[in-house]
């Protein structure tokens, strides 16, 4: 059983929140605060009622060595901003100077320094756990982002703790994602797109059993749609999946799932050429770059039906606004369907924020490689270590 941080005893107590703080900075400026937003509701229902509120991220790679460039200086000050309260720090993540600041009443919220300036928070080494755990009384663990890798502020220090739990942020995502896939609404469907095929095939095996239908867009479509027999032109395509497309469309077949294959294209020479509108062939000189217009009819049409929908990967390369419009139909195709909704994946995520629908999406996760893996129904270490007994 994984408790939530509403469950546990942390009146009085030192609670140890480990969040993914993991932003994008440009000259000492945050540029994108959702990750720090979306912690917000666990940190505000800790301090009132907590001794101490300690908070640890790791940011960037720094390769287990300190490195001015990655601190959390500027995520100190925007958490001070965001939760209108002093937030203090820490020189370190560990040390004496870090065990006198949490002795310390005030100021209350202590953030550490980045967890990965220590070679042995990777490498999960326990005596790492062990120093950080003995920094607090509570464990609770808010950075799904983070929780398919067993390091040491993970999945290591949580062993160390009986009381310990899910933040609310973790916890939306357990029970969205683990709707998903014990119990999901149906019709459920299933979008995905994006660049790679191998990224996707554990995520297909795991689902199909649950779909009704599997809609497949963007660059991975092209291996399916040479597995049928469609001319490809110089679309991007992954020989080495060709048969295994072709195994997935027949299992598909057998289980009455309608796994659904662009019909039409926008088409160019290259990325930075003219789009051309082709039907379902694409003549040798031009590569696939985005659904055409019978693609986002036929794809509406499932979307429509379906009561619960999961969507991860861009159908087409939306970046640029020339092949952005299939993207941007799906998005709100989506919201328009009135379905449980749940967009994973960044570029998903900024795709539905760029069509202006975010906001009418049930759950966007916050997980890039931690949602693929929950989805692929492998167990994420991170999530495991706060199992408790009932
Ligand atoms: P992924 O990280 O696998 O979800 O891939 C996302 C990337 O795939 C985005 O940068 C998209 O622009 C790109 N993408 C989507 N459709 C295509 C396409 N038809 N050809 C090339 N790249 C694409």
């Amino acid at each position: 059983m994984i408790r939530d941080v509403k469950q546990l005893d942390i009146d009085g107590k030192r609670v140890f929140v480990r969040v993914d703080f993991n932003v994008p900075i440009e000259n000492g400026e945050i540029t994108e605060m959702h990750r720090i937003e979306s912690t917000l509701p666990t940190l505000r229902y800790i301090l009132p009622k907590a001794k101490k509120l300690i908070v640890a991220s790791h940011l960037g790679r720094p390769g287990g060595k300190k490195n001015p460039e990655y601190s959390l200086a500027p995520v100190r000050a925007a958490l001070e901003k965001l939760l209108g309260c002093p937030v203090t720090l820490a020189p370190d993540c560990i040390g004496p100077e870090v065990e006198a600041l949490v002795g310390q009443a005030d100021p209350k919220v202590l953030l550490l320094e980045n967890v990965r300036f220590h070679k042995e928070e990777e490498k999960n080494d326990p005596e790492f756990s062990k120093r950080l755990a003995a920094l607090a009384d509570v464990y609770v663990n808010d950075a799904f982002g983070a929780a398919h890798r067993a390091h040491a502020s993970t999945a290591g220090m949580a062993k160390c703790f009986t009381e310990k739990g899910a933040g609310l942020l973790l916890k939306k995502e357990l029970d969205y994602l683990g709707t998903l896939l014990a119990s999901p609404e149906r019709p459920f469907a299933a979008i995905l797109g994006g660049a790679k095929v191998s990224d996707k095939i554990g995520v297909i095996n795991n689902l199909m059993p649950k779909l009704d239908s599997l809609l497949i867009g963007g660059g991975m479509a092209y291996t399916f749609l040479k597995a049928n027999g469609v001319s490809i032109g110089r679309s991007l395509v992954e020989e080495d999946r060709v048969e295994l497309a072709r195994d997935l469309i027949a299992k598909a077949k057998q289980s009455n799932i309608a796994l659904l294959l662009p019909v039409d294209h926008v088409a160019a020479e290259g990325r930075d050429k003219d789009p051309v509108a082709v039907g379902e062939n694409i003549p040798p000189k031009l590569m696939g770059l985005d659904i055409g217009p019978k693609t986002i009819a036929l794809f509406g049409g499932a979307i429509k039906k379906a009561r619960m929908i999961l969507w991860n990967g861009p159908v087409g390369l939306f970046e640029d606004e020339k092949f952005s419009a299939g993207t941007k139909a799906v998005a709100r195709a989506v919201v328009e369907s009135g379905a449980v909704s749940i967009v994973a994946g960044g570029d998903t995520v900024a795709a539905v924020e760029q069509a202006g629908v975010g906001e009418r999406i049930t759950h966007l996760s916050t997980g890039g490689g931690a949602t693929l893996e929950f989805l692929e129904g492998k167990k994420l270490p991170g999530i495991e270590a706060l199992e408790v007994a009932r």
